[in-house]
């Protein structure tokens, strides 16, 4: 390119029209062209994948808790929480299995439900535990309350606020029936029909 050209862009841009082209006139016409600034690059923002273990047990839920249960479970790993589904839903049976642990069978108790009364049995609450980086679970975690008030959020009972015994990782969606509802509709063969 001759030096006449280059004086005549530098004149353009308004700097010294030496003819000879140099940081100062290649900045000059980076603003001219509006290219000057550094453009910010988006964030990219890395999308909240739900876990196999979470996924086993959300499968377990009923359709309708299906799609609660990952709506809050995304929310919480968008909040930057590292939290897991540990349970899902339970048979009669293996509620009654559970009842009689500490009771007529070895072990400490865990549940003061019998089979048809935790809502476990009917495919629409959840347990919940928050770990840390190291892949140990936080049961006394202040992030396990966060959890519990972002089920809250969307509506749903919180174990956290009960007080016979406390259920911190409980999540149960409302149904708007009671338990005894509930297990007459199963005795019927018409719940979640
Ligand atoms: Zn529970």
């Amino acid at each position: 390119m001759s030096t006449a050209l280059w004086a005549k862009i530098q004149a353009s841009v308004g700097v010294t029209a030496d003819g000879i082209p140099g940081n100062i006139t290649a900045q000059a016409v980076a603003k001219r062209l509006g290219i000057d600034k550094e453009t910010p690059r988006p964030t990219p923002s890395v999308p909240a994948t739900i876990d196999p273990r979470s996924a086993a047990n959300i499968a377990t839920l009923l359709p309708y808790a299906q799609s609660k249960a990952r709506e809050w479970l995304l929310k919480c790993l968008e909040a930057g929480i590292n939290v897991k589904i540990i349970t899902g839903t339970r048979s009669y049976k293996e509620q009654d299995a559970l009842y009689a642990q500490g009771r007529t069978a070895p072990g400490r108790k865990v549940t003061n439900a019998r089979a048809g009364y935790s809502w476990h049995n009917f495919g629409v609450a959840w347990d919940f535990v928050v770990f840390d980086a190291n892949g140990q679970p936080q049961w006394e975690s202040p992030l396990m309350e966060k959890c519990g008030k972002i089920a809250e959020s969307l509506g749903h009972e919180w174990g956290g606020r009960w007080t016979s015994p406390q259920d911190t990782p409980h999540v149960t969606v409302k149904m708007g029936c009671t338990l005894a509802d509930a297990r007459q509709r199963v005795k019927e063969g018409k719940w979640w029909t």
